[in-house]
């Protein structure tokens, strides 16, 4: 038998941080997610076919927040691949948001005035089936590539941009010295104002929101908005809790954008208890999204005129600051547009 050799005790300064093994002992197989959740009976529905386009993965610490034997957990829906993917619907196609079109450079979109948007990665800790990325080739196409340096030499050539935005992918499935390579770089254009980080992180992967990110955060040169994406109450914990209360002592802004999702969150309870959570962990709700029309996804979709009727009757009831706009994404708008 030929055994590996032990390896070396490394220094602490070496070892991978830690949140990358949470990162690698996400779930990946149906089959074991149904089983940890008492759900084999489940297997019947799930789609081979809809996995291997677009794989299943997710952190087992946002499995630990879905209900035990629950078939319909608004957690469990957002991840698990189902026949219905496979169904073909008009309207529904591959690049819905005009990514393509907007293409500024490798991993640069640029549709909006004074915002630049870095496709820092591909990778993602979780997969959402909703996901309006799940046809696009965001993992050849990434900003990080060429170290960064065509996406600098476009941001420093436009000083009509004072905003930058990470996102992916998920810009904190990246090492966080590789963050700071490119904040060092950026810190070197004198038009920009803001910084943005668009994360799930913080939600499926608390552990992901340690010293290194935190330290890093705190010492940036901008004001900082830091954008996270909750769906649904249940997916709140202490551990995200004590996430973000981290990265508010950061310094940073932290606001929600979610989905409005059908058999997930389309309630006005569902809605205002993820309002009322994500301020509870020191959130302000900002998007509420009209789902992006890709192939894939359209048994999530809420119609226009429930959508209206269920933001209306939220806004009836919440404080003003607990309601997110509502909005969907069309290409060649110069914003979001609300419904
Ligand atoms: C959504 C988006 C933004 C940000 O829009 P805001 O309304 O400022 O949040 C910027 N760039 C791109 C390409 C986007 O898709
Ligand atoms: S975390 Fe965001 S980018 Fe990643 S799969 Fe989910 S919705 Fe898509």
């Amino acid at each position: 038998m030929i055994t590996a050799a032990p390896s070396p005790i490394q220094p602490a300064a070496l070892q991978p941080p830690r949140w990358q093994h949470a990162w690698r002992e996400a779930v990946r197989d149906p089959g074991e997610l149904l089983s940890l959740l008492g759900l084999d009976g489940l297997a019947a529905k799930v789609s081979a076919e809809a996995a291997a386009q677009f794989p299943l993965r997710v952190p087992r610490g946002f499995i630990a927040r879905m209900r035990h034997g629950d078939p319909d957990d608004p957690l469990l829906r957002q991840v698990l691949p189902l026949d219905d993917e496979m169904r073909r619907v008009p309207g529904f196609g591959l690049d819905a948001v005009g990514d393509s079109a907007a293409r500024a450079g490798t991993g640069v979109i640029q549709k909006y005035q004074g915002r630049s948007l870095l496709v820092t990665t591909g990778s993602c800790a979780v997969h959402c089936r909703y996901c309006f990325r799940r046809h696009f080739p965001y993992a050849e196409e990434t900003a990080a590539r060429d170290g960064w340096h065509e996406a600098i030499a476009l941001i420093r050539a436009d000083s009509s941009i004072d905003e930058v935005l990470l996102s992916g992918g998920d810009p904190l499935s990246l090492a966080t010295s590789k963050l700071a390579e490119l904040t060092d770089a950026l810190a070197s254009v004198p038009h920009l104002k803001r910084l943005r980080v668009h994360s799930r992180l913080p939600v499926v992967l608390p552990e992901r929101v340690d010293d290194a990110l935190v330290d890093w955060l705190a010492a940036l040169p901008w004001p900082v908005a830091f954008v996270i994406h909750a769906n649904h109450a249940n997916e709140f914990d202490a551990s995200v809790d004590a996430a973000l209360s981290r990265l508010r002592q950061a310094g940073v802004q932290l606001l929600n954008q979610a989905v409005l999702l059908r058999g997930v969150n389309d309630t006005v309870s569902a809605l205002a208890d993820l309002s009322e959570r994500s301020f509870a962990a020191g959130v302000l709700p900002y998007y509420l999204h009209q789902l992006d029309r890709v192939a894939g996804v359209a048994h999530f979709e809420v119609d226009d005129t429930r959508a209206l009727a269920l933001h209306a009757a939220l806004a009836a009831r919440l404080s003003g600051y607990l309601v997110p706009r509502l909005v969907r994404e069309v290409p060649g708008d110069t914003g979001k547009r609300p419904l």
